[in-house]
């Protein structure tokens, strides 16, 4: 009997969401079954029914099968499911139900977070989360991983947080995030400059109240303190490092391939890609279905963040949707996190913005503008936090070993200042 937990949803009430049935979820996204969802699809006998299988397992999990256009095999004319229009929604496996929310364990109740891969949260369309939660009810209670775990999540490798040490650090990061009045660029930078503070800090010896102190006098030195700060541009190596977590956020499993070809041939391009995304010289190699046009490395680093007006506006709004959305919805740390400790949790999402504003120049570029615009960014954040989360690589130690060399070297804060969404904002006080 499934047990019903308590729904934490982000209180974001900006935030909104329906499916509007547009089918980009199932175009180019890779779907990991769970044990239930192949027994649903054996019951349904789709092998039999179509000739052919409808799964495949590479590196030891087993996904929905592609076509060699990266569409879902049950994608049909239209945008429709085949599971969901002959067996109805909860036919479908649960990764495909749950889509775009996520579930993380907290310590009283689910989080629930929110993929901005889905269209219809990057345009903010559609109903208030709040009408969601029956439905996300029910799926978490299908999901044992989600269960309260009744222990608060790890604040460092080695220290675990108390209750009141991770609602503080939550608290004051969406705090910082939610001042509209300052420009986007600078709460992204502060944010930055926070994640490398707290990686930093002998936490062992700052513990509940002083720990909480040393949050507000963070906080409380924002966005002040940024002025006092080197100005000098990243460094050609943290503009590698940069460059290299642009692929590894937008490299896509194809699983059309891997049915097709040798696996060894498909690691070994994986990894020359990834070299020349780190060398950052001549044309850009494609990402998933969007290419980028024969859009130079040169190029890409030339182009302009996006001119004031309405468009800025809007950049700003959709930034501060999506970053305040995955601190509240848990999708830094713990469960829905790779079991991340909370300091290194903030510093992933610093990155995670500072490749968003790289892959939006590039794809400014591939349309043939030199600054960026909303849609670029649209794009751009849509590509970065599908895998968030999800991708086992993004957890590994090779991408904690990234963001340990940028946090050490003040890379994450000097990228967020030198790789802007918008003009105008190094003027501001
Ligand atoms: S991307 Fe979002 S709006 Fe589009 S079909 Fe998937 S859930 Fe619906």
């Amino acid at each position: 009997m499934p047990v019903s937990l308590p729904i934490l949803l982000p209180r974001l009430p900006a935030q909104r969401y329906s499916c509007h049935g547009c089918g980009n979820c199932c175009r180019d996204f890779t779907v990991q079954l769970r044990p239930e969802d192949l027994d649903k699809l054996e019951a349904q006998e789709w092998q039999r029914r179509l000739g052919e299988p409808v799964t495949v397992t590479f590196r030891e999990r087993t996904y929905l099968r592609q076509r060699s256009d990266g569409a879902c095999i049950f994608l049909q004319e239209g945008g429709r499911c085949r599971i969901h229009a002959e067996y109805g929604l909860e036919a479908k496996p649960l990764a495909c139900q749950m889509f775009p929310f996520s579930l993380a364990p907290a310590e009283r109740g689910v989080a629930v977070g929110l993929n901005f891969a889905c269209q219809s949260v990057l345009e903010n369309k559609g109903a208030a989360l709040s009408s969601h939660v029956p439905d996300i009810a029910r799926l978490a209670a299908l999901v044992p991983e989600a269960a309260p775990t009744g222990r608060p999540p790890l604040l460092t490798p080695r220290l675990r947080a108390s209750d009141a040490e991770a609602a503080a650090l939550v608290a004051v990061l969406d705090g910082w995030m939610a001042r509209a009045e300052v420009p986007i660029d600078v709460r992204l930078e502060g944010l930055a400059w926070l994640a490398q503070s707290l990686w930093s800090a002998r936490l062992d010896r700052v513990r509940e109240e002083r720990f909480v102190e040393l949050l507000s006098t963070l906080a409380m030195a924002l966005p002040d303190e940024l002025e006092h700060l080197p100005t000098e541009p990243p460094a050609s190596r943290h503009w590698r490092l940069l460059r290299q977590a642009v692929h590894a956020r937008t490299e896509d499993l194809r699983l059309a391939e891997v049915v097709r070809r040798a696996r060894w041939r498909i690691v070994l391009e994986q990894l020359r890609t990834s070299r020349r995304f780190a060398r950052g010289r001549g044309t850009v190699p494609s990402i998933g279905d969007a290419g980028p046009n024969g859009a130079t490395f040169a190029a890409v680093a030339q182009a302009g963040a996006a001119a004031d007006g309405a468009d800025a506006e809007a950049v700003a709004d959709l930034l501060t949707r999506y970053v305040r959305a995955t601190i509240l919805g848990g999708r830094f740390f713990g469960g829905g996190y790779y079991g991340w400790p909370l300091a290194h949790g903030v510093a992933a999402i610093a990155l995670n913005a500072s490749a968003t504003s790289w892959l939006s120049r590039l794809y400014a570029v591939g349309a043939g503008r030199g600054r960026i615009e909303l849609a670029d960014v649209q794009a751009a954040l849509g590509r970065i936090d599908r895998h968030s989360g999800r991708a086992a690589w993004l957890g590994s130690a090779g991408e904690r070993w990234r963001l340990t060399y940028l946090v050490r070297t003040d890379g994450l804060r000097r990228m967020a200042r030198h790789v802007p969404f918008c003009v105008g904002f190094a003027g501001w006080r």
